[in-house]
């Protein structure tokens, strides 16, 4: 059981979890499913999957079989597609569940062909990323023939910058495959690719970062909400003479004496040395930089005057787009780093 009173929370927002959702699928011009792999980006997948299913998604994506099954069911007859498909090992587990696997090498075609005739799966096809997937030609070559494929789909490599040609090259090539290989639907965009319009909808878009407020691409800025709050809870408060160091390796030394409040947040909870120099709390809009470095589970922040005391809480900066230009760690991992110690409640 999850002790309700743990000293860090991770406060989420619903409404702009829906709001984010729905832009991208109206940016696109189709219908966004999820990607609710890495535990729903750090924020908690079944939370995050019954709120989107309620919604209206109705296609999930996770990377793994264990993944699906700590999914347990979904609501209102929702997909869900296993990203990474059948490893051998996988069978057992793929033919015990409701969900489809996403078959990406000619061994997994194989495997299902053989181990569930007739039983619907999802195709990968890379079209220039080299990750997953068949190539064009394994795809078109009637290695898939027999299959009854709900999703084909493809992944951009570069949907999240700001010009690239290989964008539209992956279009094409995608449309292509799509001409010559047999399926339901179709599906080639993630968050970024929702981004670029309806040329790259196609079906269905899988959109996954976006939906927890990373910003994807410049298109999306103002329409895409932070879902994601972190408050820390204030363990001791001390007073440090000038001079002073505070922290492991001694790396932050007090200019003037102050006082410097010692919180809950460390390593194990996604707050990793690249913070050193660029963490801050927040009491009522009031700016409390983080002293030094973390301390394994520990950050120190320079409170001031601030009047907060032993027990109350401090927000922590964590807006994910400068964050992330903050510390060099990417909005990705800001949000999937986020572990398991904290509170998880949502505001709706
Ligand atoms: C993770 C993933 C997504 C979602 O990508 P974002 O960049 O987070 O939007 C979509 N499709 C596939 C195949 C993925 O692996």
């Amino acid at each position: 059981m999850v002790p309700n009173d743990a000293p860090l929370r991770l406060i989420l927002d619903g409404t702009a979890l829906v709001s984010n959702w729905r832009w991208l699928s109206d940016k696109a011009g189709v219908p966004a499913g999820a990607a609710v792999k890495a535990d729903g980006y750090g924020l908690g997948a079944r939370e995050v999957s019954r709120r989107l299913a309620e919604a209206g998604c109705r296609d999930f994506f996770v990377a793994t079989w264990a993944e699906a099954d700590a999914l347990g069911s979904l609501p209102f007859g929702a997909a869900l597609s296993v990203l990474h498909g059948v490893r051998e090992e996988d069978m057992a587990a793929a033919l015990a569940s409701r969900a489809r696997p996403v078959l990406n090498t000619p061994a997994m075609v194989a495997r299902w062909k053989a181990a569930a005739p007739g039983r619907p799966c999802d195709v990968m096809v890379d079209t220039g990323m080299n990750r997953l997937g068949l190539s064009i030609a394994e795809a078109a070559s009637g290695l898939l023939d027999g299959l009854e494929i709900d999703l084909l789909m493809s992944h951009l490599a570069c949907g999240d910058e700001p010009a690239s040609a290989m964008n539209e090259q992956q279009r094409v090539r995608f449309a292509d495959v799509a001409s010559r290989v047999g399926a339901q639907r179709y599906s080639l965009a993630n968050s970024a690719g929702a981004c670029l319009g309806p040329d790259y909808g196609f079906d269905l878009v899988r959109p996954g970062v976006g939906l927890y407020g990373g910003l994807p691409r410049a298109e999306a800025a103002g329409h895409i909400a932070q879902v994601v709050r972190i408050e820390a809870q204030i363990l001791q408060v001390r007073d440090v003479p000038a001079g002073d160091t505070v922290g492991y390796g001694a790396t932050f030394t007090v200019g003037g004496a102050t006082r410097i409040a010692i919180l809950n947040l460390g390593y194990a909870d996604g707050y990793l040395r690249a913070f050193a120099g660029h963490g801050l709390a927040l009491h009522e809009g009031v700016a409390c930089p983080l002293a030094g470095r973390v301390s394994m589970d520990l950050i120190a922040v320079d409170i001031g005057k601030a009047p907060v005391e032993e027990g109350g809480w401090l927000e922590i900066a964590y807006q994910l787009e400068s964050t992330a230009a903050a510390t060099g760690l990417s909005q990705y991992e800001l949000l999937t780093g986020l572990g398991s110690r904290y509170q998880r409640g949502w505001t709706d």
